[in-house]
């Protein structure tokens, strides 16, 4: 394998990973995010997945300056003329809370951060669907942007073109859900249930199921038409976005569980740090092993999105599977460890039984399998299997492990 040196000025690219709530945003930091993106409950997109209060984002960043992270805060809506009333204030009160970045998809909140909170770095966000050069030296040269958030839309050589000439940092997306019209410029959304995909609604209609007619003939009355993305998966394209001078690897997913966070970032933190330390990329052994663990956090199938060139209907529209969109691999969490017993209180989600082979995920870390002998309820009662989501049962567990650690399943 031809290793190629990085240059030594060079720096690792960060992981920045997406959070709902405090608690994810914390699960990230712990897993290992350098950074990570919240929305405020105000002039967020997805705000249904905005659950930070003030507090909330001044504990965050308190949290992530302890831990060498740092929070990016989502300010991008698509404002019109009476969303500005409480802007200026709420960018003052982000920079005063620690914030480090906001992302923004409009030239006029840019042009307001940059007057009201100097401190804060501005990014482009993908709503602005960067794709070339000079859009990105356009933003950086015009509007002072410090990042452009490249659209998941470009290829590897316009990854590697914009990183090149714009003086500004790119981030690029590494996983997660794709929007199939340039991330939000579509009116499915508003059409279908009256909620604006770019004032934060989207119902991501374009994953439901159609009948296809021309004009009053159904075309098929056997295959539904669906219209929605795979999920972007770039194990594959972390060299090469490494090697492009690539600031920033994005995971999508504001929406998502504890668990999607936890086991997401986890996979890409250890593949991100052995193709670092190796300089160049891993054996097909190596890669076979992160994609395994990438996958523990995904349901839906994949796709590399458009980093490879054009993607087209084969490549990139998600084909309905039975067991679509439903996990079952997280079993529960770990609520306290007795080292004496060598037993672990799990609080649970998911049914599992004696006999079933899991693994502990832990920040740091990566234990092997064990097989579940024992599960005992809180009234010492010995059960074959825990049926009930949200209560304690006790197991032993062959490794010494932490409060907040997680059960899952093995594949
Ligand atoms: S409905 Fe689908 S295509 Fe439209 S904005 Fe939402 S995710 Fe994108």
């Amino acid at each position: 394998m031809g290793l190629r040196r990085l240059s030594d000025n060079m720096k690792k690219p960060e992981l920045l990973a997406p959070a709902g709530d405090l608690k994810r945003c914390k699960t990230a930091i712990r897993y290992g995010a350098d950074a990570v993106y919240i929305g405020g409950r105000s002039f967020s997109l997805r705000s249904r997945a905005s659950n930070f209060t003030m507090d909330d984002i001044r504990e965050a960043c308190a949290f992530a300056r302890e831990h060498g992270s740092v929070i990016h805060v989502t300010v991008n809506i698509i404002p019109h003329e009476e969303d500005f009333d409480g802007l200026r204030e709420y960018l003052m009160e982000l920079q005063d809370a620690g914030v480090h970045a906001v992302i923004v998809a409009s030239p006029a909140i840019m042009k307001l951060a940059r007057e009201a909170a100097p401190k804060l770095e501005i990014h482009c966000s993908t709503q602005l669907s960067v794709t070339n050069a000079d859009a990105a030296r356009f933003f950086r040269e015009q509007l002072h942007a410090d990042r452009v958030v490249l659209a998941r839309e470009c290829t590897m050589a316009d990854v590697r073109k914009i990183t090149a000439v714009c003086q500004a940092q790119t981030e690029a997306f590494i996983h997660g859900g794709m929007c199939v019209n340039y991330s939000g410029r579509c009116t499915l959304s508003n059409r279908m249930t009256l909620r604006d995909a770019n004032r934060g609604g989207c119902a991501q209609s374009c994953r439901w199921l159609y009948h296809l007619y021309e004009q009053d003939q159904e075309l098929s009355d056997e295959d539904l038409l669906t219209i929605g993305s795979r999920d972007l998966m770039c194990a594959e394209w972390i060299w090469p976005l490494i090697e492009a001078g690539v600031s920033s690897f994005k995971i999508e997913g504001r929406m998502k569980t504890e668990y999607y966070v936890a086991s997401i970032v986890s996979a890409y933190r250890h593949l991100i740090d052995e193709i670092w330390e190796n300089h160049g990329p891993l054996s097909g052994e190596r890669m076979a092993y992160h994609r395994r663990q990438i996958m523990f956090a995904e349901n839906r199938q994949t796709c590399d999105g458009f980093y490879g060139g054009q993607a087209d209907e084969n490549s990139l529209i998600y084909h309905m599977t039975s067991d679509a969109d439903v996990n079952h691999d997280f079993l529960g969490t770990v609520k306290a460890y007795d080292p004496i017993r060598g037993t672990a209180l799990i609080e649970t989600r998911n049914v599992f039984s004696t006999h079933e082979t899991v693994q502990i995920l832990t920040p740091d870390e990566m234990h092997g399998d064990f097989e579940i002998t024992s599960i005992t309820d809180t009234e010492g009662n010995e059960l074959t299997s825990s049926r009930r989501p949200m209560v304690c049962v006790e197991i032993p567990v062959p490794w010494q492990v932490r409060e907040e650690d997680i059960l899952r399943r093995s594949r």
